[in-house]
């Protein structure tokens, strides 16, 4: 056959296992690299744990809890332009939150003139810490920027963020009026029980970096809408295998390599290389358990989840401005203006939604006292509430939203390269340096792409 005729080069085939934003990242990344790929998830929408759903009674599209990401979530801003959705995400265009305590409020903003210092004007008028500890905390953020995180990974893994703020004297008030504050939202759990490895990434990347880095970003619509959808429309569209409803049961691995995997029915599906994207105690319960208990997987199961709960009400009229607000000193944590964050048509009523991170004792409640509880606690905050009727409330627990970064937990967080060579991981709570975020995750995802390609790459 003449160069002309000869068949195109077969593309390797790839199977991901797990629909998340890992799971799409990395179909992205080997779709873009001339693989073929076989997409295999559980439920019957991609997105993973960023999903949405139609509440039929408020006729909105309810997020599984409210997802924040900042503007140095490049990654996860890059799969959205891939997915041709980066216009239905906003991104505020400068770091700007509310915090409210006991009636007085303060701001935490930058002042983009400042380059990366554009939070410390902020800081030094936050009402919620005296004069001498908001010095201290300047004092204490300028250690955080000035330290080699990558170069003393081990020693600041080992440490809880709160031991790290304490010995850089920062009071029990300022922990709790401002380092919790971020961290809490940010790692899904208080100052001693993260690593000050996690709470020193969020402080450098996100706020000590660049103005730019630190603003705030929501989507306008519903998360399936602005991920799972798209990116399931777009690999098809090229030609790529999308199974939904298929769930994983196990991993076939025979000589050292995967040969199979296999799937609800007793269907089998084969390629030549395989991405788990797949949580961390899904992938331990698939793999065969001589492979989950070797040294190098069994270090997984060191990592834990922590659970995050949202508390979605509709009034019969507004009760809050802005889009959002953080409160100190209530079982509030933070209120999301949903109507306003999704640029809805104000007049009817306001849909608002309460955050709940490291949220153990109330995902162990009942939605009902959960509803009393946060409708009171609601009327305390917000004066116009008292007036107003709640036409809906909705709870979404979700007892597994994120892997818990504790101190220790680096070492339980595997590489995207596996003892078995066709195998590469993916997931969040792989060793990506990030929390469990959208971003880590596609950082993940991508990550495990290049793995592939540097294994096998595409013809
Ligand atoms: C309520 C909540 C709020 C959050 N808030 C934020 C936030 O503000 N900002 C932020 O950045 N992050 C936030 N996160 C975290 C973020 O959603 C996750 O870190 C990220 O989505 C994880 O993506 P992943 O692809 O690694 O994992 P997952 O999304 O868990 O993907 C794994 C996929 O594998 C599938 N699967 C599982 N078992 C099988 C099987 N046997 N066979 C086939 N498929 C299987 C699952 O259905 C899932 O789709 C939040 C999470 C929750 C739950």
């Amino acid at each position: 056959m003449d160069e002309e005729h000869a068949a195109p080069p077969r593309p390797r085939s790839v199977a991901v296992l797990g629909g998340g934003l890992a799971g799409l990242a990395a179909s992205r990344a080997l779709a873009a690299s001339g693989h073929h790929v076989t997409l295999v998830e559980r439920r019957r929408f991609l997105g993973g744990r960023a999903f949405s759903f139609h509440d039929e009674q408020s006729g909105w599209e309810v997020d599984n809890g409210q997802h924040l990401f900042m503007g140095c979530c490049t990654a996860y801003l890059d799969l959205l332009s891939w997915a041709g959705t980066r216009d239905r995400a906003h991104l505020q265009p400068r770091l700007k939150v509310e915090v409210v305590r006991d009636g007085t409020s303060g701001t935490i903003a930058s002042t983009p003139a400042l380059g990366p210092l554009h939070i410390l004007p902020s800081f030094l008028r936050y009402p919620h810490l005296s004069a001498r500890e908001k010095l201290l905390a300047a004092y204490a953020l300028l250690r955080m920027r000035n330290t080699d995180r990558i170069r003393d990974r081990e020693r600041l893994d080992a440490e809880s963020a709160y031991d790290w703020l304490r010995r850089h004297h920062q009071s029990e008030r300022a922990i709790a009026n401002l380092w919790n504050l971020i961290i809490v939202p940010a790692l899904n759990d208080d100052a001693r029980a993260v690593s000050a490895e996690m709470a020193l990434m969020v402080f450098q990347e996100g706020l000590l970096r660049t103005p730019a880095d630190a603003a705030l970003g929501w989507s306008r619509v519903g998360l399936t809408s602005l991920a799972g959808e798209p990116a399931h429309a777009k690999l098809s569209a090229s030609g790529h295998d999308v199974l939904v409803g298929e769930t994983v049961r196990s991993l076939r691995v025979d000589g050292g390599r995967v040969t199979g995997v296999e799937l609800g029915r007793g269907r089998v599906i084969e390629a030549e290389a395989y991405v788990s994207a797949l949580p961390f105690d899904v992938l331990l319960e698939v793999l065969p358990p001589d492979v989950a208990s070797d040294p190098f997987f069994s270090r997984a199961r060191g990592l834990s989840f922590a659970p995050i709960v949202g508390v979605h009400l509709w009034y019969d009229r507004t009760v809050m401005d802005g889009d959002f607000v953080a409160f100190l000193n209530s079982p509030v944590q933070f209120v999301f203006n949903k109507s306003a964050m999704h640029g809805a048509p104000a007049g009817d009523g306001q849909y608002v939604c309460i955050s709940l991170s490291a949220a153990w004792d109330f995902a162990e409640q009942r939605a009902e006292r959960l509803e009393q509880i946060f409708s009171r606690e609601m009327e305390r905050l917000f004066p116009r509430a008292r007036e107003a009727r709640i036409r809906r409330c909705r709870v979404v627990k979700q007892p597994q939203a994120t892997f818990r970064p504790r101190p220790g937990s680096a070492q339980c967080r595997l590489p995207q390269a596996t003892p078995i060579p066709n195998l590469v991981l993916a997931g969040e709570w792989t060793d990506t340096g990030w929390p469990s975020t959208m971003e880590g995750a596609v950082r993940s995802g991508t990550l495990a792409a290049d793995r592939v390609d540097a294994e096998h790459p595409a013809p």
